[in-house]
């Protein structure tokens, strides 16, 4: 940025739950000339449902997005040994817990819907693939998309995912690789599996030694009808990375019904009939990938990575839309702050990604540090 007297001019690449996050929050700031591309032709959320925990919470409620959230309350979660059925525990919020920041289970859609409801009319422009970055010597950062057009910003937000092009370009020595676990997903009628014992009322962990079956509701009775309630089955597998051979893709490829049910035929009935109840050509194959962590977030003093994009964990123990949405709140009281306090200048820009680095490149260590001591998803619950 060249002179004081204009607004920064911030380019979000990527409206998944990051970038949305960070266009409400950065929307609120003076001085800010926003624009969010993403490279779908229209928003919508492949993947069924995402767990809402407490922290979560805590940042859609600092965002005013919480009251437009609900979803399925998990009262209870029960965890079952896949094979055989055998009850292994049941768990329960705190009670010490305030009933808003209990964990819930919501549509993805759901989620990004009352996202959008906030981000103000005409910031996001859709079709606009990213392909390429610039840094200007004389300012800015060039955006270059696949229709052939470009933008200068003086800062670019990388919020496109665990496949970041912003993050390939900022850090080409970065790799993700595959992680060895598979993950099926889909969204049925509740109402095609409400006749199968023990399965339709509660979210259910059915573990077994290469993977799990996670069943839930997602949905809260107020927003919807009993005929269109929704049930979420989510269903992993696990090989060995090193000796796989079969090509893997990224994100919601169609998978056919015996490819899934292939890995659960030795799992308890409930499981096996409930995994029948899916139409075929409704499954979605998630490959996981993951990378090292990144030792700072920013690059080039106008360039940042948020959500998936900065800590390719892959998954993220069910916590990671909580974390993209941290990351845009941030960085906004980052700007807020630098602002206030030295102008907006480059100086101040550079300042805030300072902050922004201090603060959540700790965070995502001690994260991965958990990761690395084999916490699994199912344990926070
Ligand atoms: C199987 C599975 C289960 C999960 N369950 C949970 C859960 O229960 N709770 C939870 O909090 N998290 C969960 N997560 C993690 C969560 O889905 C992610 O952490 C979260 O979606 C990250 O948000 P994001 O905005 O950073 O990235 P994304 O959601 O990946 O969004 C990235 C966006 O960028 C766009 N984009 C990509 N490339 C480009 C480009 N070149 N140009 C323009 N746009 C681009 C994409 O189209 C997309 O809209 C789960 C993840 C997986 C894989």
């Amino acid at each position: 940025m060249s002179k004081n007297s204009r607004p920064f001019r911030i380019a979000i690449v990527g409206c998944g739950p990051g970038g949305l996050g960070a266009a409400i929050a950065l929307s609120a700031l003076p001085n800010i000339e926003l624009v969010a591309y993403e490279k779908a032709h229209e928003l919508q959320e492949i993947g069924a449902g995402i767990r809402i925990g407490y922290n979560c919470w805590k940042v859609l409620e600092l965002l005013g997005v919480a009251g437009d959230v609900k979803g399925h309350l998990k009262s209870e979660v029960i965890h079952r040994n896949g094979l055989n059925g055998t009850l292994l525990k049941r768990t329960s919020p705190s009670p010490l817990l305030p009933l808003k920041y209990h964990p819930r289970r919501v549509r993805r859609t759901r989620l990004q819907s009352a996202l959008l409801k906030h981000v103000p009319e005409g910031l996001i422009q859709l079709n606009k693939q990213l392909v390429s970055l610039e840094n200007l010597q004389d300012g800015g950062v060039r955006l270059l998309f696949g229709d052939g057009t470009s933008d200068i910003a003086d800062l670019v937000i990388g919020a496109d995912g665990i496949r970041s092009v912003v993050r390939e370009h900022a850090f080409p020595d970065h790799k993700i690789k595959f992680t060895g676990t598979t993950i099926w997903r889909v969204l049925i009628p509740k109402s095609s599996i409400s006749h199968i014992p023990d399965v339709s009322e509660s979210t259910s962990w059915w573990h077994g030694p290469r993977g799990h079956a996670y069943f839930s509701p997602v949905d809260d009775r107020s927003e919807t009808t009993p005929e269109d309630e929704k049930f979420e089955i989510s269903v992993r597998y696990l090989v060995d990375p090193d000796t796989d051979k079969e090509r893997r893709f990224s994100w919601g490829v169609p998978a056919t019904k015996e490819r899934v049910e292939a890995h659960f035929k030795d799992y308890d009935t409930r499981v096996r009939q409930t995994l029948a109840k899916v139409p075929e050509g409704q499954w979605k194959e998630f490959a996981a990938f993951a990378g090292p962590r990144l030792r700072t977030l920013t690059k080039w003093n106008k360039l940042i990575l948020i959500g998936d994009a900065s800590h390719p964990l892959s998954g993220a123990f069910g916590s990671g839309a909580a974390f993209a949405l941290e990351d845009g709140w941030i960085l906004a009281r980052a700007l807020e702050y630098t602002n206030a306090t030295l102008r907006p200048s480059q100086q101040a820009l550079g300042e805030a990604l300072a902050i922004f680095d201090a603060l959540r490149s700790p965070y995502y260590l001690r994260i991965r540090s958990k990761a690395e001591n084999g916490k699994r998803e199912d344990q926070f619950e």
